[in-house]
């Protein structure tokens, strides 16, 4: 659709769009990049499987006492919970009580888990440009970042048997805001589109989703077996998605690796918080 490379019309540059999997999975929820009323959460987790109705019941009772904390949704995870509320509401208040009902504090550590910065993708940016220090260039050609220096961190370039890659970015939620504003965003020779890129941890070894490739101890799985025909180990292994596993472990098609992406986004604060990224010790290895 959008070619960041082909034109004049600076409104032409930019699609600023999450991916379609992504925006299907919110549309009930919360309104595209409008994440932030639901980036404050409180956590509740165990070492055994947490009872979601001994949480439900929690809540039911302290509606009864009066407590009118508005929440936008609560997810079940493998050892707990994640409770979601609105940014105006005061979200200690809640923990607070939520601490104090005897029950679910016995079976449940309650906190407030640290967001994750966004990702973001710089699309098709020309190999020659040197990445080393391209977090400046952008601050330094695009005056809207011009102070975010240290809120803009260089992850690495996707593989690319072309000149140019995609090169990821965390960003700290107050630069993804001016980014997402902005029409366009220039590199020291070019404009590029921009993108989100929701970052998941997989092994590409074993295909599983708690450790990385370097970590891996397990044996390689061929996603293409035998009998030449694709199959998806964490489906195939899965009671509910064992029947249609014929997919890739590690794209959209998979409802596990999809899991994955929304646990990641429920986890990313998109707004409303300013820090840096960079920590003080490593900008001093800074080459500029
Ligand atoms: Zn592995
Ligand atoms: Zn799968």
């Amino acid at each position: 659709m959008l070619k960041p490379n082909s034109g004049e019309s600076s409104s032409l540059y930019f699609a600023y769009c999450i991916p379609q999997f992504v925006r299907k999975s919110f549309v009930n929820t919360k309104p595209i990049l409008g994440l932030a009323a639901t980036d404050r959460r409180i956590t509740a987790g165990s070492s055994q499987s947490m009872e979601m109705a001994q949480l439900n019941e929690t809540i039911k009772k302290l509606r009864e006492n009066g407590c009118k904390t508005k929440i936008n949704n609560i997810y079940k995870t493998k050892k707990g919970a994640i409770i979601k509320v609105p940014n105006e509401e005061n979200i200690n208040t809640l923990m607070n009580q939520l601490k104090n009902n005897g029950s679910l504090s016995k079976i449940s550590k309650i906190y407030t888990p640290t967001p994750l910065d966004p990702t973001i993708v710089l699309k098709s940016v020309n190999k020659s440009t040197d990445l080393s220090n391209l977090n400046s260039v952008l601050c330094d050609m695009n005056q809207e970042l011009a102070d975010c220096k240290y809120k803009i961190k260089i992850l690495f370039p996707m593989k690319s048997n072309t000149s140019s890659h995609d090169v990821v970015l965390r960003v700290a939620p107050s630069a993804y805001e001016i980014i997402k504003r902005m029409k366009h965003i220039y590199t020291i020779s070019q404009v590029v589109e921009v993108r989100d890129k929701v970052l998941v941890r997989q092994c590409q070894t074993c295909f599983q989703f708690d450790h990385n490739t370097k970590m891996c101890t397990n044996q390689k799985i061929n996603i293409i077996g035998p009998d030449n025909i694709v199959k998806c180990v964490n489906c195939n292994g899965h009671n509910k998605f064992k029947e249609n596993s014929n997919h890739y472990p590690n794209n959209r098609e998979c409802p596990l690796y999809l899991n994955q992406i929304n646990r990641t986004i429920q986890r990313t604060c998109y707004n409303s918080l300013d820090h840096d990224i960079i920590s003080s010790s490593s900008r001093s290895s800074e080459s500029d």
